[in-house]
């Protein structure tokens, strides 16, 4: 050592690196190391200056990278050389706030993340001092994003602040050795937040222990009682139960839809359905979010579930418990599973605050668990679909995500927000401040500055004024948390979304342009995104996408759906799309699978006939309605949604004729597919337009219903009718453009055996297949393609090369 020279060197290090316990890490490592200077938090995330020998600074810099904590995800470390200042000791300085960055803040706040094992071990052993402490947390578990008040986070800018730590918890806090070191959410029983249970009456029951003993009273009873947690309220009830299953569905306005549940342990599946290595994973995660596990045919769900809880859905939603109290309500409840839906009227925001919850929720819950930590903003929970592994790269560049590749993100809500998509390089250009407000349903919004987004939790579908309301608090505080000024506002093009006319409001405040974006066009440039590939695509090479969804607003006036664009980051056209089907009636054959059907009857010239179980499903009456809209073209729309032609073929085959939620004849035509099954159908391809025409496989489908082919059967072969023609589309595309990257996105690809399907048989003809995996395929995604299409327009980047 003695002969090496002395250094001090200045290192920026960027991404989710505070509240992750990072500077106690970097603390523990420089003196290890033996060298000296100092580490804190800014605006931009971590800044250090370290001082020694040279070779040992060099050694600290890889080790920075290699051993961070579990919950850090650093996006960039910038060394500088410093001068020599002779320290001999290395500290922990205090947080510097104030002034903004170039870019916004480059800090991320991270997300909130399930209680950890270290912290479970304390709180149920009786000798801890936080034994069956329902707040318990350290710096590598707990609430973030829901309880920050701003950056740089520290207690006094989250929503703890109101609690003055008593002398032992102030004492972890202020230990660098400690795992509760600038935890800060870190409280006990003596100094944390409390629990209580309140009646109808507004009453307080009981609080502390007593509050937990009562609620599980009231659960074994049948009560339905409101909890809040971590990102809101939920509200339970014992799913072993079907009278207080029905109530809470009568309460909710619920209708058939299937009700998510947490189990007390992953034993609690066994013998109900055997879950994968990666939907173990998913479940076992941080986030924890609702799994969704396909049941089979059998509904082998039913010996521990009653059907009540899921009806007849093909999907059922799974959460293991993540809040410490979750955890404290399990603990000797004699049921495992208990029904665990967002706190909320059906498609209203989910309730955070206290009054509320006690008003929203009066006329459903019986009583409320609650406690007084505020929680700023609200997050429901996020829910993910394992793929299985798909063959071929993995695009992911998300080094804290290794399970991206078997998972899609079915809602990106708790767990996720606030972090980060990276953009990749931009050639030294750098995307303007803008800010994507997302589409009309699943609505999520977005900034994006630099090199990266953010995105909103999951805000719901607008409509109710209260989630209108959510949306502009959310754009609010998002672009107060990263200090983004934007530029610009990112709508989508639909002239009638409630989304674009907020985000016309919003840019009217603030002063600054509106820029439009097609909706299948962001969905496609998503994908580019995530995959840090949208400013490359901006320079060099298109892709192909296919956008395959129910809805979304064409340049044409019509309803685009079955769309195929040569897209770039900037540029969209659209070379190939199912023909145009008119829809009669709008919103009315989107809750209605058989009038689509009837609708793809008339257009691909078929009879309706009386056996087929979409036309028998219309009262005489009703039926020649829709005949007389469809010949005189009254009150229809012109529509090449790929979404409603899912939904025609399970109409003709029978599976669902009426829909209680979006998609969900898709999801069950998927899921009656027999594997076993052979043959296929065929579209039909007209080379002038681009237009593809279903006509031949709806007549295909009417034949073999009418042969008395299963359901199943129908359901394979029209799979592999879309997967075949997604090739043939591509393969044109290719020899007429020479592209070989194809880009699967949309809600219709979160079935998995289409998506599955199209992937193969691409990868296996030599495409490179990219789809979405840090954001959903759906539209909760639709705000990154949004902004990053709108803003790289916006800045005039470099456009398509034309070769
Ligand atoms: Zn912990
Ligand atoms: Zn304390």
């Amino acid at each position: 050592m003695a002969s090496s020279s002395r250094v001090r060197r200045v290192l920026r290090v960027r991404g989710v690196v505070q509240g992750v316990g990072f500077r106690p890490f970097v603390h523990t490592l420089a003196t290890t190391l033996g060298l000296a200077g100092w580490v804190c938090n800014d605006d931009e995330g971590v800044l250090i200056e370290v001082e020694g020998a040279s070779e040992v600074v060099d050694e600290f810099g890889l080790r920075l990278r290699r051993l961070s904590p579990p919950m850090a995800h650093i996006t960039s470390v910038e060394a500088a050389s410093g001068t020599c200042t002779g320290d001999i000791e290395f500290s922990i300085v205090r947080s510097v706030a104030g002034g903004s960055t170039a870019h916004g803040a480059i800090a991320s706040l991270p997300p909130d993340l399930a209680v950890c094992s270290d912290c479970l071990r304390e709180m149920f052993d009786p000798r801890d001092r936080r034994y069956r402490h329902p707040f318990i947390t350290c710096t590598n578990c707990g609430p973030r994003f829901t309880i920050a008040l701003g950056l740089p986070y520290d207690r006094a800018r989250t929503t703890m602040a109101a609690f003055e730590m008593c002398a032992a918890c102030a004492r972890e806090y202020h230990d660098p050795t400690d795992r509760r070191f600038h935890a800060q959410p870190v409280a006990c029983h003596e100094c944390g937040p409390r629990l209580e249970l309140i009646d109808r009456g507004g009453e307080r029951l009981h609080t502390g222990e007593g509050a937990l003993r009562a609620t599980q009273r009231l659960l074994v009873d049948g009560a339905i009682v409101a909890v809040k947690g971590i990102g809101g309220y939920h509200l339970m009830c014992d799913a072993t139960n079907p009278l207080a299953v029905a109530t809470l569905r009568a309460r909710k306005r619920r209708g058939g839809k299937p009700l998510a549940v947490m189990v007390a342990g992953l034993e609690v599946l066994a013998g109900v359905t055997v879950p994968s290595a990666a939907e173990v994973a998913a479940l076992l995660g941080p986030q924890r979010p609702i799994l969704l596990l396909r049941r089979d045919g059998r509904g082998s769900l039913q010996p521990a579930w009653p059907i009540s809880v899921a009806g007849d859905a093909a999907d059922v939603g799974v959460m293991l418990p993540y809040a410490p109290v979750h955890h404290l309500l399990f603990d000797g409840l004699a049921t495992r599973v208990l029904v665990c839906t967002s706190g909320n009227l059906a498609d209203e925001p989910i309730v955070t605050d206290d009054d509320e919850a006690f008003e929203r929720l009066g006329a459903i819950a019986d009583a409320w668990l609650r406690h007084d930590r505020v929680i700023h903003r609200p997050c429901d929970d996020s829910v993910v679909r394992v793929v299985g592994h798909t063959a071929g790269p993995v695009v992911s560049r998300a080094v804290s995500d290794p399970d991206a590749a078997d998972r899609t993100l079915v809602r990106r809500s708790r767990g996720w927000a606030p972090l980060p998509v990276e953009l990749g390089n931009w050639h030294g250009e750098e995307l303007p401040g803008v800010l994507a407000m997302g589409g009309d349903l699943k609505n999520v919004v977005a900034v994006a500055s630099g090199r990266s987004a953010w995105l909103s939790q999951h805000l719901g579908d607008l409509g109710e004024l209260a989630t209108y309301r959510a949306v502009r608090r959310a754009a609010e505080q998002l672009l107060s948390l990263t200090r983004v000024s934007p530029t610009l506002v990112a709508i989508d093009a639909h002239p009638a979304y409630l989304s674009a006319r907020l985000g016309r409001e919003i840019a009217g405040d603030l002063g600054v342009p509106v820029v439009a974006v097609q909706h299948h066009h962001a969905h496609i440039v998503s994908v580019l995104a995530e995959a840090g590939r949208a400013a490359t695509s901006a320079n060099h090479d298109p892709v192909i996408g296919f956008a395959f969804d129910g809805t979304g607003f064409g340049p044409d006036g019509t309803i685009w759906g079955g769309e195929v664009l040569v897209a770039d980051a900037a540029h969209a056209e659209r070379v190939a799309h199912l023909a145009a089907v008119p829809l009669p009636g709008g919103d009315a054959a989107i809750e209605q699978p058989a009038r689509a059907a009837l609708a793809h009857l008339w257009a691909a010239g078929c009879a309706w006939d009386q056996r087929l179980p979409c036309v028998s499903w219309f009262a005489e009456p009703e039926r020649a309605v829709v005949r007389v809209q469809l010949e005189r073209r009254l009150a229809t729309v012109p529509t090449s949604s790929m979404g409603r032609l899912f939904d025609a073929v399970a109409a003709l085959a029978g599976v669902r004729q009426v829909v209680e939620f979006e998609a969900q004849a898709a999801i069950e035509l998927e899921a009656v597919a027999d594997p076993d099954a052979d043959g296929s159908y065929g579209f039909a391809f007209a080379d002038r337009d681009g237009s593809i025409d279903a006509g031949p496989v709806i007549r295909e489908v009417v034949r073999d219903v009418l042969a008395g082919e299963p359901a199943g059967v129908v359901s394979t072969r029209f799979h592999r009718a879309v997967t075949a023609m997604v090739l043939d589309t591509a393969r044109r595309a290719r020899r007429a453009r020479r592209l070989h990257t194809v880009v699967l996105t949309g809600g219709v690809f979160q079935n998995v055996l289409l998506m599955q399907g199209c992937a193969a048989s691409l990868e296996a003809d030599g495409f490179e297949v990219l789809r979405n995996r840090l954001v959903p395929t759906n539209d909760g995604g639709l705000a990154l393609g949004q902004a990053v299409v709108a803003g790289t327009v916006f800045a005039h980047l470099p456009a398509m090369r034309k070769d």
